[in-house]
């Protein structure tokens, strides 16, 4: 069961997926409205709720494991739908196992380090499933579209010289190779929104006033680069999508489809990981067991020995029965038949 579902989402983002080595044309190769067959929002709905089911388990078990830690890059332009896929994908996952990270216009302090010093500080630890929402390829993107941004960056010259983007992506790739060897995994996702749709979305951010907050006159500016960013994002998800870190782009001019598509490859992500509960030793089990007797002695006058034991159906104490010497007490293990 479990084996068809992994190879069900596994079938369902094949088609996101950036080939590492390929060359991408984003309005060539990647459609906005794409939907996958999934014909309307109602489809889709019981998709996600399975979906962030999932992914609630599985980060259980990614935070008992203790081992590896989850990275998703957001990327996007305006209106494409960052907040609310982080919102509606993240909806049933424990609050302490994520940290959400906004990257805006760098600081005095952020423009004082080497510029990926202010995403490392962020890094989710081992356990964690951290989001950048925007991430280090703005380093790539806006810094690209608009090159006054690398000149705040207090660059010796020699770093200004020669092909700053293609040395850009490789720096990119190496720290994220080397997140991945040690334990961290990094997906990647660009929202992938046609200019229509944009539009719309920002007149209703202007029609509608409690949406006026998301509005701002920049975003304009920043629509009239449009062609430039199509080009830029091309050109890194062509560079950066790795073997380690490959990129997904997902369609986004429908937003419930796009958060599908997020929990689905995120959902990927960590089937591959496949966190474990934690072994109990032989040892450990002994003394929970000893524990459990010294508790149940315990018991006052008239109540059940083991409440909770007496509440399972099928754990052979209904009824408050004697408790074994080698236990039944301790998690189940998290591995799925
Ligand atoms: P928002 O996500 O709408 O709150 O806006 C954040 C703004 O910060 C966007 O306009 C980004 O382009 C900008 N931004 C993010 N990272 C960088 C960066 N490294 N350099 C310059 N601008 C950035
Ligand atoms: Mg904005």
């Amino acid at each position: 069961m479990a084996d068809d579902r992994a190879e069900r989402i596994a079938e369902f983002i094949e088609p996101l997926r950036v080939a590492p080595g390929s060359e991408v044309h984003l309005a060539r190769d990647f459609d906005p409205g794409y939907k996958a067959g999934v014909r309307k929002k109602k489809d889709g709905e019981e998709l996600l709720r399975s979906g962030t089911e999932l992914l609630a388990d599985y980060q259980r078990r990614l935070a008992a494991q203790d081992t590896y830690g989850v990275l998703v890059c957001l990327q996007a332009l305006d209106a494409g739908g960052k907040d609310g896929t982080i919102r509606h994908v993240m909806s049933g996952v424990n609050p302490q196992g994520v940290r959400v990270t906004a990257f805006k216009v760098p600081s005095a302090e952020e423009l004082d380090h080497d510029y990926l010093w202010r995403y490392a500080r962020h890094m989710p630890a081992r356990g964690e499933i951290g989001i950048f929402n925007r991430s280090h390829y703005e380093e790539v993107l806006v810094v690209r579209v608009h090159p006054e941004n690398l000149r705040r960056q207090k660059l010796p010259a020699a770093a200004r010289k020669g092909d700053v983007w293609e040395r850009r992506y490789r720096e990119i790739n190496d720290w994220e190779r080397y997140l991945t060897d040690n334990g961290f995994r990094i997906v990647k996702l660009f929202l992938n929104m046609s200019k229509e749709e944009q539009r719309i979305r920002f007149l209703k951010r202007i029609d509608v006033p409690e949406r006026n907050w998301k509005f701002s006159s920049a975003d304009v500016r920043e629509r009239a680069r449009w062609d430039d960013y199509q080009w830029a994002f091309s050109h890194m998800l062509s560079a950066t999508s790795t073997e380690w870190a490959p990129w997904y782009v997902l369609p986004a001019d429908h937003k419930w489809f796009t958060r599908i598509c997020a929990a689905a490859v995120l959902a990927h992500t960590l089937i591959d990981i496949d966190p474990r509960y934690p072994q109990v030793s032989d040892e450990s089990r002994k003394q929970l067991a000893e524990a459990g007797r010294e508790l149940e002695r315990e018991a006052p006058k008239g109540a059940a020995a083991d409440p909770y034991a007496a509440s399972v159906p099928g754990s052979g104490k209904g009824g408050g029965g004697k408790r074994k010497h080698s236990g039944g007490r301790g998690k189940r293990s998290g591995k799925k038949g």
